[in-house]
């Protein structure tokens, strides 16, 4: 998956994959959505999923809610980059989208849970940049965990028992940022993507760059 876009100064460079991971509850659905708000040129990739739809929630905005037929038929016809089954639900990210944002230059946002997040690694490692986000606390888990009230208790149980198996999959990601304050959190996430994007090797336009300056110096 190497394409090119053009980064703020101008030199080209190839589109990254961002993945936040975090068992839920952790605020990763805030910090993706003040990504997407603030930082320019990255796009959020819209998973499919089998799971009913929540109050609030917006089909084709938040997940694309399909039945299971059309989810396996997604599997069949490789229209999925990565899925997983999560909580008894199928999870996926379509392909079609992710590819479309990378050629034209844009970075692309991933809210996936960790076995995705080790197929899109397989797949295109170079590309991938993957945060992991922890709660501060259990108690603080759960807390936010009820303050969603969108999930029924026995939801809730199955997810914080659910947490700490997720949370063992820390150690594989790149980055790891610990939610005590949400704009503490989001500080950090978005340093870590600005940072990314100016690393050497997705840079491939500096190779140019660098000696039209050399011949500008020497002329
Ligand atoms: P929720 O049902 O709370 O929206 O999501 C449950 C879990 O599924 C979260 O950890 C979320 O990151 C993960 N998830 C959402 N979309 C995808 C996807 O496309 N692929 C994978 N592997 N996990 C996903």
């Amino acid at each position: 998956m190497t394409t090119g876009g053009h980064g703020t100064d101008g030199v080209e460079r190839r589109g990254l994959m961002f993945v936040l991971s975090s068992p839920s509850g952790a605020g990763k659905t805030t910090l993706s959505r003040l990504l997407i708000e603030r930082m320019p040129g990255l796009k959020m990739s819209v998973s499919a999923t089998t799971r009913p739809m929540r109050p609030g929630e917006v089909d084709g905005r938040d997940y694309l809610f399909v039945d299971k037929p059309r989810f396996e038929a997604m599997v069949k016809g490789d229209e999925l980059l990565e899925w997983a089954t999560v909580f008894d639900n199928r999870y996926g990210t379509p392909r079609g989208p992710v590819e479309a944002a990378l050629s034209a230059g844009q970075d692309v946002l991933f809210d996936i849970d960790w076995q995705g997040t080790q197929q899109l690694r397989e797949k295109a490692r170079a590309d991938v940049v993957s945060v992991f986000i922890l709660p501060p606390s259990a108690a603080d888990l759960e807390k936010r965990l009820h303050s969603r009230a969108q999930d029924s208790d026995e939801v809730i149980r199955k997810r914080m028992s659910r947490a700490s198996h997720e949370m063992s999959h820390w150690a594989e990601y790149d980055y790891i940022v610990i939610n005590h304050d949400v704009d503490q959190a989001f500080a950090e996430v978005q340093s870590i993507l600005k940072a990314e994007r100016l690393k050497r090797e997705r840079r491939i336009g500096l190779v140019g760059f660098v000696r039209s300056l050399q011949g500008q110096l020497q002329g």
